[in-house]
């Protein structure tokens, strides 16, 4: 039944451990972009005042957290996880009806966060410090992890909980409070997750939720010299905007930003493989990942046997509301994103780029009351078009012939992104050629450049990023500063060798 205006929920902000309204009393809605008549949840249009309360609350929890051994901040974390399990239907029903992608990798979407609890929730009884020699007698070196304080956490929607897992789980099991500032096509799923956050038992205060848009909420976020470092995901152009202020303020950021990611298939390569890998890299999450396939850089050889059997594949993709099991492709997070999607085809075919499938906005039957693109192939892409250049985010993607091997690496590596690359080949020496040469964060082998596991690094090199790294070992690398120490225990003063001139003069 489509739910009206008058019949969706108002929710609010979370500031130190209580549900409140914005001081605006404004509102925005959360559109099903599936239906755009369907109104998800009203949230709060907050304010820098509603920002400030949420740091003032994360500032004072602060020094409690810190101070609570690592393993019991963990226990916490492993709570939440196993709340996570048993919420993960309602919560990956409420991601498809928010940004539409379908239910089976919405509930993917969940089981990340839930890899990720249990991950940084091991990460309390680790948190790795380090001893060295001294060079001295008697003196002890160490270096232990410190948190960092208050992390800023600004989120994208195309994956709503997975992405604040990524971040905040990381940052809260290392003793970091933390101010969440989710994007606005996906408040739901976030107020969800922080309210499970909070089911699970942390203190008033060590996580705050404020939604509402960028630069009313995110730039103070970003500006208030009280948050000792900002995590945030988004276009490359967000990013930049806010690593600018961060570079001004002297203040820790780590961005994980835009991807023009492509699969290379060699003539060597098992062509019905990558067939899949191609399909699933382009058009899961309706080709909304930062890891999407949307660039295919295929030998010329098997160009014609790889593009055919695409196609058929591609035709052969259902088209619909995510909630339906047997959908393959949902919509598009929003008719501005639609739009833009749109403009792309238009662009790729007067770039002189072949259309092989689709192009379309659908509107037939149901479909015209959602955002819904038909998945598009171009052939016959040069380099440098703009298709082959600029990251698309939806359902379109990019065949581009090349004469051989190094033409491949060279074409995947000429973009200003470098998330996610990808080769396909049966030839294991040039499978470690292109481990070696492809210039990303992320190198699959025979795989799609989608379907990260959170037991390694994340993140990407150029445009992609600034060098950090989300998951595995390097999230707390993130979220903690190194205090080094030195434990005289000679009885006298000793002077190290930088100080110590006996030989030297
Ligand atoms: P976006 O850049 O529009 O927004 C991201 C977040 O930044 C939102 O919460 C937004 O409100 C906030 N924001 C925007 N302007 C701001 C400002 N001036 N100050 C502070 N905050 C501001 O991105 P999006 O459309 O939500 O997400 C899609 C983008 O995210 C794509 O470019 C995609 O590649 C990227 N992404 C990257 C990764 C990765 O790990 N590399 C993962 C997922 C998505």
């Amino acid at each position: 039944m489509t739910k009206t205006i008058e019949k969706a929920t108002t929710y609010h902000n979370y500031i130190d451990g209580k549900w409140v309204k914005s001081e605006t009393g404004r509102t925005f809605a959360s559109y099903n972009p599936a239906n755009t008549e369907e109104v998800v949840g009203y949230f709060p249009l907050s304010s820098e005042k509603d920002l400030k309360a949420a740091v003032d609350a994360a500032h004072r929890a602060f020094p409690a957290w810190k101070k609570t051994p690592a393993p019991e901040r963990a226990e916490i974390i492993l709570k939440a996880a196993h709340i996570l399990e048993s919420r993960k239907e309602e919560l990956a029903r409420n991601m498809v009806r928010e940004m539409g992608k379908v239910i089976k990798e919405a509930r993917g979407d969940v089981q990340e966060a839930i890899d990720m609890a249990k991950y940084a929730a091991g990460e309390g009884r680790r948190l790795l410090g380090m001893t060295v020699p001294s060079e001295l007698r008697n003196k002890f070196a160490m270096a232990i992890r410190v948190p960092i304080g208050i992390i800023g956490v600004i989120t994208p929607w195309n994956f709503p909980v997975a992405i604040p897992s990524w971040k905040m789980l990381p940052a809260l099991v290392a003793g970091n409070t933390i101010v969440f500032k989710p994007a606005s096509d996906t408040p739901l799923v976030a107020t969800q997750f922080v309210e499970i956050l909070n089911e699970a038992g942390l203190p008033p205060g060590v996580v705050n939720l404020v939604t509402g848009s960028g630069s009313e909420v995110g730039m103070p976020l970003v500006e208030d010299p009280r948050v000792g470092c900002i995590s945030v995901t988004g276009s490359s152009f967000t990013g930049r905007k806010i690593a600018g202020r961060c570079g001004e303020l002297m203040k820790r950021i780590t961005c994980e930003l835009g991807g023009k990611n492509a699969i290379c298939v060699m003539e060597d390569a098992d062509i019905d493989l990558a067939v899949d890998g191609a399909l699933w890299g382009s058009f899961g999450t309706a080709g909304q990942r930062c890891t999407a396939t949307s660039r295919i850089i295929v030998h010329k050889k098997v160009y014609e046997e790889f593009s055919k059997k695409f196609v058929e594949r591609a035709k052969a993709l259902k088209i619909g509301d995510g909630l339906d099991p047997k959908i393959d492709v949902g919509p598009v997070v929003s008719k501005s994103q639609l739009e833009s999607v749109h403009e792309y085809v238009e662009i790729g075919k007067n770039e002189g780029a072949k259309l092989l499938f689709g192009g379309n906005i659908l509107t037939e039957g149901d479909l015209a009351k959602g955002c819904f693109h038909e998945p598009t192939i171009f052939g016959d892409v040069k380099a440098s078009m703009r298709i082959a250049q600029e990251e698309i985010f939806g359902p379109v993607t990019a065949i581009i012939p090349v004469a051989d091997f190094d033409e491949a690496i060279e074409v995947a590596n000429g973009t200003e992104y470098g998330l996610s690359l990808s080769m396909y080949t049966k030839d294991v020496n040039r499978a470690f050629q292109a481990i070696e040469e492809l210039e990303s964060g992320i190198v699959y082998i025979n795989a799609p450049t989608i379907g990260a596991e959170i037991q390694l690094p994340f993140g990407g090199v150029k445009q992609t990023g600034n060098g950090h790294r989300e998951a595995g070992t390097t999230a707390i690398d993130q979220f903690t500063e190194w205090k080094s120490v030195y434990v005289d225990y000679s009885g006298s003063l000793q002077r190290a060798q930088i100080d110590n001139y006996e030989g030297n003069q």
